[in-house]
């Protein structure tokens, strides 16, 4: 199983759900909400846990001054995330604050020869892809819940995207819509979680399980043939980015 998109650290024990998540033999990318959390996250690591370097959007402008923490850790990481846009009106305050910090983090990934991105686009899908077109040497973007229209999934599958889908956004219909058109061999799981749900509760990284059966029907496979599709795509990823 993979969990493309968790924020360990933010389990009220994470530990425990690091060590449950080996156990179970899933493959995580352990995201971070800002540069000064990247450090104690990675601590968390284990041989198919991996942490990426975010910047929330959400903590842009709280945070503005960590983006040269943000520089200065980068060459140690593969993996950039949770970083993007978020378009909401309660958020609508920091927006200039957001697309500078997410066109630099872009330039700098772009500097550094690439790196895998684990995007945020909420009510903002346009404006991510239109960052991601200016600078596509920054690496593979993932986006992550994607909750634009049909016409923007399009354009973001001509723009290279990949995407992860997790259990809450595979619950409604019109999630379940998007997934069918994304192409297959550029899907991977994810719980978003402690933020993900599942029945009323925070979704641990082993819900995917959820999302796996989701997919299996809407691609007319059996459970394993929908988690070897999702394996062989993680590994593939894996090698265009040059990460192991
Ligand atoms: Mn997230």
């Amino acid at each position: 199983m993979i969990d493309f998109h968790c924020h360990l650290d933010l389990y009220p024990d994470p530990w425990r759900v690091a060590e449950r998540s080996e156990q179970l033999g899933l493959r995580l990318l352990s995201v971070t909400t800002v540069p000064s959390a990247w450090s104690g996250t990675a601590a968390l690591e284990r041989d198919r846990i991996h942490t990426a370097l975010g910047f929330h959007p959400q903590l842009a402008l709280e945070r503005v001054k960590e983006i040269s923490l943000f520089a200065e850790l980068l060459p140690r990481t593969r993996f950039v995330g949770e970083v993007g846009l978020d378009g909401a009106p309660e958020f609508r305050a920091s927006w200039h604050a957001q697309v500078e910090i997410f066109e630099r983090i872009l330039r700098l990934c772009a500097d550094r020869g690439g790196r895998i991105l684990t995007l945020h686009s909420r009510r903002a899908t346009e404006p991510v892809l239109d960052r991601i077109e200016a600078v596509p040497d920054a690496g593979t973007p993932v986006l992550h819940w994607f909750s634009g229209s049909a016409g923007e999934l399009r354009r973001a599958i001509d723009l290279g995207c990949w995407f992860s889908v997790g259990p809450s956004m595979l619950a409604g219909k019109r999630g379940r819509a998007l997934a069918a058109r994304m192409p297959r061999d550029r899907v991977l799981t994810e719980s978003d979680g402690p933020f993900g749900r599942v029945e009323s509760r925070s979704a641990f990284p082993w819900d995917v399980d959820r999302a796996v059966r989701v997919l299996a029907e809407t691609w007319g496979m059996d459970l394993r043939e929908a988690e070897q599709q999702l394996e062989n795509n993680l590994d593939r990823l894996m090698e265009t980015a040059g990460a192991s």
